[in-house]
């Protein structure tokens, strides 16, 4: 019998400490590193964001996948409000343009 493996989770979230995209498996992800984490804390945006968050009755989280999708792809974004498409609709969508987005940089990087 072969084994079978699932494919994990992977959502692009941006960091809300430093603000920048990041590749996680978890859906409540908030922060980017451990770094990130306590400097949020500790100045009260992880504080504020869930404030937010409860206040329109969604996760910490979907608002910085919310974030990441508007940086990543502007142009699904209203079809993700007017409910054509959901953001697991545009994983992969999302998931190539984190990655073209990784590329570009790294080209940048070896080019300076
Ligand atoms: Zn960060």
């Amino acid at each position: 019998m072969t084994p079978v493996t699932l494919p994990t989770k992977c959502y692009i979230h941006a960091c809300a400490a430093c603000g920048c995209l990041f590749e996680t498996g978890r859906s409540d992800a908030l922060t980017c590193s451990g770094a990130c984490r306590v400097r949020a804390k500790r100045n009260g945006t992880i504080q504020r964001l869930q404030a937010v968050a409860e206040g329109v009755h969604v996760s910490a989280g979907a608002i910085l996948r919310a974030r990441a999708l508007d940086e990543l792809c502007p142009e699904h974004a209203a079809s993700i409000i007017s409910g054509e498409k959901t953001f697991d609709d545009l994983t992969t969508t999302i998931q190539a343009a984190f990655a073209k987005r990784a590329r570009q940089a790294a080209a940048v990087q070896e080019g300076a």
